[in-house]
């Protein structure tokens, strides 16, 4: 369905004046597949974009099981008792694949979705994780505009969501559990110099012992590895989401992180860059769309590619040959 210009007038004040109704139509218009809908949503985010930009920006990931919901209850339910407002946004590349979504059932942070202050919004499915990526960047905007001073993104550790969202968001956090030594030889460095915190999750009754030790080894890697943010000493710290443990020391490292990066200016540095990158994903996404896309290209394309796979033509020379025929049209 349209939406016309004075119900986009509508959706613009709703969003504005925080009201939770038209701020879950915003983001269902953003999420819209449809063509008529994207340039509406465009025009909606165009208007919101000066009244962005004011929230604290957190991505959590970790492994299933790691505790990442009970985490994001916790941690959002302490928010709102400091008087803050939390959106929960998520990136879950899985739901469109898998046909079933990792992240994302209703049954999650029960506590934190009666919460007034507090909004949960699933992740956008979408086969294309670059799709998945610009709508939640997108959802976040039009939350900051809404008013909310703090975003949690949570993503599920599988590879290539953990980037998207480092992306996106200001401070990271990977979410451990405790005794995981041979996971800890195994881990991809590559996550770990990601975050600019290790939360060793369940450090509670008889885990809490190997949960410090378990610190402890974090700790001695870390030391070895690249920090994620310039002037950022990334440390590991333990925490209970179940018993609320601890969450009240991450909450004041996130804030300790957003002073000192905003002194030094590495905050305002990241955030450009990442408008940059942002920028440039989408042109990628934009260009890779329109030329699959191109009749001529889906005419030739089978044609080149059993060429190739028959050994007659180089796939370099495919390529070269498809681009000259697409780029010729285009002109
Ligand atoms: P997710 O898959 O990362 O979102 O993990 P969940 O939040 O769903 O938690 C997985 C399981 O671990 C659930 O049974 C939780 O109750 C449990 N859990 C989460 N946090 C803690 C914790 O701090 N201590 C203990 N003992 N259990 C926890």
């Amino acid at each position: 369905k349209k939406v016309n210009g004075p119900s986009l007038e509508k959706l613009y004040k709703g969003v504005l004046a925080g009201e939770r109704r038209e701020l879950a139509r915003a983001i269902t218009l953003i999420e819209s597949n449809a063509e008529y809908h994207f340039a509406q949503a465009q025009e909606l985010l165009q208007k919101l974009l000066p009244h962005a930009g004011r929230a604290l920006r957190i991505g959590i990931t970790g492994v299933p099981g790691a505790g990442k919901s009970t985490f994001i209850e916790a941690l959002g339910s302490f928010l709102c008792g400091e008087g803050l407002s939390v959106a929960v946004l998520a990136v879950d590349p899985s739901s469109n694949i898998s046909g079933g979504s990792i992240l994302g059932d209703k049954t999650r942070m029960e506590q934190l979705a009666r919460n007034k202050r507090a909004f949960i919004r699933p992740s956008p499915s979408s086969g294309k994780l670059g799709g998945v990526h610009r709508k939640t960047r997108e959802t976040m905007l039009v939350c900051e505009a809404a008013g909310f001073d703090v975003i949690l993104v949570e993503t599920v550790g599988v590879g290539q969501s953990e980037v998207i969202v480092r992306e996106m968001v200001d401070f990271f956090m990977l979410l451990v559990l405790t005794g995981a030594g041979d996971e800890l030889q195994g881990m991809k460095k590559g996550i770990m110099e990601l975050a600019d915190a290790v939360l060793v999750n369940k450090a509670d009754g008889e885990n809490k012992k190997r949960a410090e030790k378990t610190k402890q080894e974090y700790n001695q890697i870390l030391h070895f590895l690249q920090p994620a943010t310039k002037g950022w000493v990334t440390k590991a710290y333990t925490c209970s989401a179940l018993k609320n443990e601890g969450i009240g020391n991450v909450w004041r490292t996130v804030k300790a992180f957003e002073e000192s990066t905003k002194q030094s200016g590495i905050f305002a540095e990241r955030r450009r860059a990442q408008t940059k990158e942002w920028m440039k994903s989408m042109i990628i996404d934009q260009l890779q769309t329109d030329f699959f896309h191109h009749p001529l290209v889906k005419e030739l394309l089978p044609k080149y590619e059993n060429e190739v796979i028959a050994g007659d033509k180089t796939a370099t020379s495919a390529v070269n040959s498809l681009f000259q025929h697409y780029f010729q049209a285009k002109s």
